[in-house]
């Protein structure tokens, strides 16, 4: 059974290598950025906005993760209709979201309560699959410390928002420089809070993403895979 975590700033790829990599595997895929995101949604939708009030909303909100890689989707009780869940998987990419989602993870009592939803994820995925690829910002850290393969996936900001900008043109037209912006912004409140900040650990195998395309990034964390026998 594989824990592989993988930490990282934003745009480095991490979701694509992370699936990619979990497909091949044949083992769970659990994006806990959209965690958060999905929470930064659901709090605008309530308008609420205090710790305690966010915080309550994890657990009257259902908020779940399908862990397949082939058809990850995040999904919450309807706040319209309670009796119903709602597919969130396109809305928390919205810039709005993806704008406010960073004051939102930097609450301790939310990371707190994100935290043992994480982790119940992580094990059903054990549970089913045999094995998971993790990916955030405090996974090799904080949530799952004996991750048997910790990676830190980076790039340098101009790759990650030339990579970040592909994907959101076909949303909206957005400069690279905005992108730039909005992607340093956000990993410099990730980095600076005081809860559970995105770090490199010395236990983290660093993995610059700047020169390798998907492929090549999903081969290289293979070999690592295989190099120590995590798979089967
Ligand atoms: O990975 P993604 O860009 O979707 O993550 C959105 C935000 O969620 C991050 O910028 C960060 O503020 C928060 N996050 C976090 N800890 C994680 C995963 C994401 O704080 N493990």
């Amino acid at each position: 059974m594989s824990v592989i975590a993988i930490d990282g700033p934003s745009g480095a790829g991490k979701s694509s290598v992370s699936k990619g990599v979990a497909a091949k595997a044949g083992w769970g895929y659990l994006d806990t950025g959209a965690l958060y995101r999905g929470l930064t949604w659901l709090a605008q939708q309530e308008g609420v906005s205090t710790p305690q009030e966010i915080s309550k909303l994890v657990r009257d909100s259902k908020l779940n993760f399908n862990l397949d890689p082939l058809n990850p989707m995040l999904v919450a009780k309807d706040p319209d209709d309670k009796n119903k869940t709602k597919d969130l998987s396109e809305v928390i990419r919205e810039e709005l979201i993806t704008n406010s989602v960073s004051g939102i993870s930097a609450i301790p009592q939310v990371r707190a309560e994100l935290l043992t939803l994480q982790r119940d994820l992580i094990e059903k995925s054990m549970a089913e699959f045999g094995g998971v690829v993790v990916e955030g910002r405090d996974i090799g850290t904080t949530v799952w410390p004996d991750a048997e393969l910790k990676i830190f996936l980076t790039a340098d900001v101009a790759a990650r928002a030339v990579r970040r900008q592909a994907q959101l043109s076909e949303l909206a037209e957005v400069s690279a420089n905005s992108v730039a912006d909005s992607l340093a912004k956000r990993d410099s409140i990730d980095s600076m809070r005081a809860a559970s900040p995105l770090r490199q650990s010395e236990d983290q195998i660093v993995l610059d993403a700047t020169y390798l395309n998907l492929e090549e990034t999903i081969q290289a964390l293979w070999n690592l895979i295989e190099e120590r026998k995590l798979n089967g």
